[in-house]
């Protein structure tokens, strides 16, 4: 047996694979990526992909950066793990903090870290019902969230996303909740009905369901300013100031989950500052240290701290953290990834290239299969329909999609299919070249899917 097949032998008989069917993976086995360049990856027999999805939607600055190495490396020898509980505190996550208060909006000055996203987003929900128990508000817990949304698969993370596969079976949602209704026009639009009228119904049906429920009862609204794993969804024109607008009426704190649209990833520092509001609370993750180091950020407003701090005077202490909250390694690779992302203007590459990336895409919408061309800077979509006047989906979704995702690996990229969606999201680091490279291989993809169905 080969060490390519023994390795895919021991994978098959030992790991539970997230996000993975996997009774059909013991029969086709694992891709084992083994190395990674720049905006590509390499598998075990040595094949090349682009990367078009930079991992999970978090690789920024590409996948050989040695001066995130060397940082790590120096980390490791000065010191490897220390933590953070009981005033205890290192140089590397206090210069984090201090940074991304920083880079982040002004009101946002406090910063609490955790190791993934859906730590954070669980940290919000439990900085939020004991800031509300603090100022004598105790029922003021229930969520806003979006169907489609993706917050993590932590208890009360999951529970704020809005996709059925994470709650199918999990019962979630285990926390209160309400979803509203996904601000994506092509889908959810009614027929005849404008991208302003759009707008207006969901803000007016955001509304209606706080006031239904009692605005007492309503702690927070959690949206990802583009909408990422759901789909790569970019709100219609003035969604945001019409939630934000919401939440000042009703005194709704506004968390903004980051975790793929911060950093640069739309073309803007923050997908906040990139759709013009401006959050209580803003979750960061991913693009943090570019997946290298596991790492999220809650970045919050000196109102949320001050609540929160007066109640550990009261109590003697804040009962949450984690081991690994603002690890010494994973932020000394933040700091360093943060200060490449800034000489290299990445952010700045994101608007430039990413424009290149949506003007070539927006050439497919003459596809036959393709129903929609959407996105911001470096993070697009094209939604495969059966019927492009109509909109009709292909049956049973996901199929078409599914076969996009494979054709992709055999013309040298990796996508992400979601449903029969097919997003791209590669590395901050790619070049306007690149970009034509992508383009051309997903459109080989495309033909090479279009001549499958019957
Ligand atoms: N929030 C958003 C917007 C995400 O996209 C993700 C992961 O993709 C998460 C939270 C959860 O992060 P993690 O997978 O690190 O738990």
């Amino acid at each position: 047996m080969s060490a390519s097949n023994s390795l895919a032998h021991a994978d098959i008989t030992t790991l539970l694979h997230p996000y993975t069917d996997a009774r059909a993976h013991e029969a086709k086995g694992p891709i084992v990526i083994d190395r990674g360049k720049g905006i590509y990856v390499y598998d075990d027999s040595g094949k090349e992909y682009i990367e078009g999805l930079a991992g999970l939607w978090s690789v920024a600055v590409g996948f050989d950066e040695p001066r995130l190495v060397e940082a790590a490396a120096r980390q490791m020898a000065k010191l490897p793990y220390y933590h953070t509980f009981s005033s205890k505190s290192h140089e590397p996550s206090i210069r984090l903090a201090e940074k991304l208060v920083e880079m982040t909006p002004e009101n946002l000055t406090r910063v609490f870290f955790t190791s993934s996203g859906s730590e954070a987003n669980d940290t919000v929900v439990k900085m939020v019902w004991y800031m509300n128990n603090a100022l004598g508000r105790p029922r003021k817990k229930t969520f806003l969230a979006r169907t489609k949304a993706y917050h993590g698969i932590t208890v009360a993370s999951g529970s704020l996303t809005g996709l059925p596969n994470n709650h199918r079976d999990f019962d979630l949602p285990a926390i209160p909740v309400r979803h509203l209704t996904c601000p994506h026009f092509y889908r959810f639009g009614l027929p005849g009905e404008s991208e302003a009228a759009f707008t207006a119904r969901l803000v007016a049906e955001a509304e209606q369901v706080i006031l239904e429920e009692g605005p007492e009862t309503i702690a927070a609204f959690i949206g990802e300013p583009l909408m990422a794993a759901g789909g790569v969804l970019p709100p219609p024109e003035g969604y945001w100031q019409g939630i934000e607008a919401l939440c000042r009426k009703y005194d709704i704190l506004l968390v903004a989950d980051e975790v793929i649209n911060g950093f640069g990833r739309l073309g803007s520092s923050f997908g906040c500052v990139h759709y013009g509001f401006t959050p209580d609370i803003l979750v960061a993750s991913k693009q943090i240290t570019s997946s290298y180091m596991p790492l999220a950020a809650i970045v919050f407003s000196e109102a949320i701290y001050n609540a929160i701090a007066d109640n550990t005077a009261r109590i003697g202490t804040f009962g949450h953290g984690f081991t690994a909250s603002g690890h010494p390694v994973a932020t000394a690779v933040g700091l360093e990834n943060l200060a490449i992302i800034e000489e290299k203007d990445l952010v700045g590459n994101a608007a430039r290239v990413g424009a290149v990336l949506q003007r070539e895409l927006a050439r497919f919408a003459d596809h036959p299969l393709v129903g929609e061309v959407r996105g911001a800077g470096l993070i697009a979509a094209l939604e495969l329909v059966s019927d492009k006047a109509t909109k009709a989906p292909f049956a049973p979704i996901g199929k078409v999609g599914a076969a996009a995702y494979a054709a992709g690996h055999a013309n040298g990229l990796i996508v992400r299919a979601i449903g029969d969606t097919v997003a791209l999201c590669p590395p901050l680091v790619i070049t306007e070249s690149q970009v034509l490279e992508l383009v051309a291989r997903l459109g080989r993809t495309l033909d090479d899917v279009a001549a499958q169905l019957p």
